[in-house]
């Protein structure tokens, strides 16, 4: 089906994603992966590119367009080649930390912060999660206690994309440890400052290029200036942003779709078995016809979710079910797309391989899939 949410300029900004992808990603990114980093010149040159920001204000260094199929193309782009952890990276700058700076930093903060967020000189990261929790961001543990004009902030977080890279995160901590979520607030912990310390590069399973790291607190000193919105506002603020980083997943997932079909129906038109092409079974045939409708019903979906977010109309239960619904289907796509590669499909050097590993995650973070139910069924007053 034809898409209906891109026009001319849309079309030719994906040309030159296409272009600058080819060119700084691909030639790099079996090094990326085998170093668990990507390097900090990427983001420069994502900066230059005018790929980092697409949606901050000119005066602050941005592109000034808040239109998120910019986004979701860049997102496209880097899937489609199988950078999936170089793009997913630069995703959460965009699409997760920098809304936040949009929408809560005072002026003195954005003219601090957001013209090197936008050349990729300051590379962002989140942390919500903690050692003893992650679904239940009420029950963070992470303290920041008002000393004068600093916070003393204590604690633990892990998981963090961008974590050893990031020179600017938005750390979720309690400065009113008695009032439950009502206590939370945001602060803005920047690369050097006491006490902040990073710990691992965490081994995973999949998205190998991607830095997710610990990070650890001890009595790190942040200025009351980094403090992010309100006092006690942090967990109203990240309930309203997590729609945006939700629909993030769901567009990589559907983009990570059709990547696995485009290049699994090459490979079975190709691939021979008792003298015909494997895709000329039957049952070679029905799997293709399958994930291709899925494919395509999940892609009218997360269009019209883009449509929505744009239009500011895009409800936190649409955006869970669009996360939980296209990765579901992502893991299962890839799944049968390394089932009819047969052997070569668990071979590393093939990309179906990687998409597989790369897969696994999405079901799981930013917010898990049990989660996102919970979300849903809530919000139909169950
Ligand atoms: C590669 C990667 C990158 C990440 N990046 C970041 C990041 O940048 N910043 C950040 O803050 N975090 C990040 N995370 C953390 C991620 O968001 C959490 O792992 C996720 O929210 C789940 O939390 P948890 O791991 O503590 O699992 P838990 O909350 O312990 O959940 C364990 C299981 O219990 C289920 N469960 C929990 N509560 C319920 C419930 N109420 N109903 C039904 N089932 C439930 C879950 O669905 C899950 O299956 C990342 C994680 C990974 C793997």
């Amino acid at each position: 089906m034809q898409r209906t949410i891109f026009t001319e300029e849309h079309q030719m900004f994906r040309d030159s994603v296409r272009h600058f992808v080819e060119k700084e990603i691909v030639p790099y990114y079996d090094q990326w992966e085998k170093d668990g980093i990507v390097s900090r010149d990427l983001w420069l040159k994502a900066g230059q590119q005018g790929f980092l920001g697409f949606n901050v204000p000119e005066e602050y260094g941005g592109a000034g367009v808040d239109d998120y199929c910019y986004s979701a193309i860049f997102a496209e782009e880097t899937t489609r080649v199988g950078a999936v952890s170089a793009g997913s990276g630069i995703g959460l700058h965009n699409d997760i930390v920098i809304p936040y700076i949009l929408a809560y930093a005072n002026e003195e903060q954005k003219r601090r912060w957001l013209p090197g967020m936008c050349r990729g000189e300051l590379i962002t990261a989140i942390a919500m999660t903690e050692p003893n929790t992650g679904s239940d961001l009420a029950a963070v543990r992470t303290t920041a206690e008002r000393r004068g004009d600093e916070y003393i902030l204590n604690g633990q977080k892990t998981f963090i994309t961008n974590g050893i890279l990031s020179d600017v995160v938005i750390v979720v901590a309690k400065t009113d440890p008695t009032l439950g979520h009502k206590g939370i607030s945001l602060l803005i912990v920047e690369r050097g400052m006491e006490g902040f310390k990073r710990g691992r590069n965490l081994e995973k399973v999949g998205m190998k290029a991607q830095d997710t790291a610990e990070l650890s607190f001890e009595d790190a000193r942040v200025p009351v200036s980094n403090l992010l919105g309100e006092e006690g506002k942090g967990f109203y603020y990240l309930m309203r942003q997590l729609a945006r980083e939700r629909l993030n997943v769901a567009v990589g997932a559907t983009a990570a779709c059709e990547a696995a079909l485009d290049m699994t129906l090459e490979y079975c038109k190709e691939r021979t078995a008792f003298g015909q092409k494997i895709g000329s079974f039957q049952n070679s045939r029905f799997k293709l016809a399958e994930m291709k409708t899925e494919i395509e019903i999940g892609r009218v979906f997360v269009d019209r979710c883009i449509e929505e977010l744009n239009a500011g109309t895009l409800t936190p239960e649409v955006a869970a079910m669009a996360k939980w619904w296209t990765t579901d289907l992502q893991k299962r796509v890839v799944d049968q797309c390394v089932q009819l590669y047969g052997g070569y499909g668990y071979m590393l050097e093939y990309p179906i391989a990687r998409a597989y590993l790369d897969a696994r995650v999405q079901s799981i973070y930013a917010g898990t899939n049990e989660i996102m139910k919970e979300i849903i069924g809530r919000s139909m007053g169950v």
